[in-house]
């Protein structure tokens, strides 16, 4: 009895000296987003996980620095580090599920900060990594904006690709994709006809977005990938209707 209620005070007080640690961690985690010359909502989140083996030295002025992207001594701009995933790059969860004012306003801040104007005195280097980290930027912008695109970069990051070809499909959902596209040849001049297929076709992209985000919520990628793969099919058959359209010269 005795034994143990000294066990129960060493275990708490081995508790709070661990949470002092971990304050302390915290601090000094914080003291370093703090140093960051650029508000921390625009430098890359996550950015102190990627410190490399090496400590990260600054190109210019050799400080070992502790931002992702800016030297915290000379402001000079730094290679980004290659596991930044596209999430990171825009500052939102890693999740199907976004929010698309969120990823705009985001876009548009990054688009400002790495501005070709604003790199216009800076050295050749500098100029080039700002254009290197604007592409990224609207790299990781469409592919996370785009329902198919986000789906695939996430089994990607799962290290998942989706093959070519048709010899692992359903054979009903091979018909089912035929019969549209057959429905389409009969339509190709009507207009009338043609909305209601893309209306149609819309319809089935949104349910299958909303299954593909249930099934990564549920972490269920193989039935995500499965959904994506339809997505696949349902998206070039919006894509060919697209292209009808303009061709018939029908504006929504
Ligand atoms: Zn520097």
């Amino acid at each position: 009895m005795y034994s143990s209620r000294i066990l129960l005070i060493f275990t708490k007080k081995y508790n709070n000296s661990f949470r002092n640690l971990i304050k302390q961690y915290r601090n000094l985690y914080s003291y370093h987003v703090k140093k960051t010359y650029f508000p921390s909502s625009l430098v890359f989140t996550n950015a102190s996980r990627y410190s490399s083996d090496s400590p990260l030295k600054c190109w210019n002025c050799n400080f070992i620095y502790k931002s992702a992207l800016f030297c915290s001594k000379c402001k000079t701009l730094q290679e980004p580090p290659e596991s930044l995933t596209y999430f990171d790059i825009m500052g939102i969860p890693k999740s199907y599920d976004i929010i698309i004012v969120d990823i705009q306003t985001k876009y548009k801040e990054l688009q400002k900060l790495f501005h070709p104007d604003k790199f216009g005195n800076k050295s050749e280097k500098e100029k080039q990594l700002s254009q290197n980290i604007s592409s990224l930027v609207n790299r990781a912008y469409n592919t996370l904006l785009n329902p198919l695109q986000r789906g695939l970069y996430i089994l990607e990051l799962n290290n998942i690709t989706i093959s070519e070809g048709t010899d692992n499909m359903d054979p009903e959902f091979l018909m089912e994709i035929m019969e549209k596209n057959e429905e389409i040849e009969v339509a190709l001049n009507d207009h009338t006809k043609i909305q209601k297929l893309t209306k149609e076709n819309k319809e089935i992209l949104n349910s299958l977005t909303m299954e593909i985000a249930e099934a990564f919520r549920k972490q269920d990628i193989k039935k995500a990938e499965t959904h994506l793969i339809r997505m696949k099919y349902y998206n070039s058959i919006n894509n060919r209707l697209k292209k009808l359209k303009h061709d018939l010269g029908i504006v929504e």
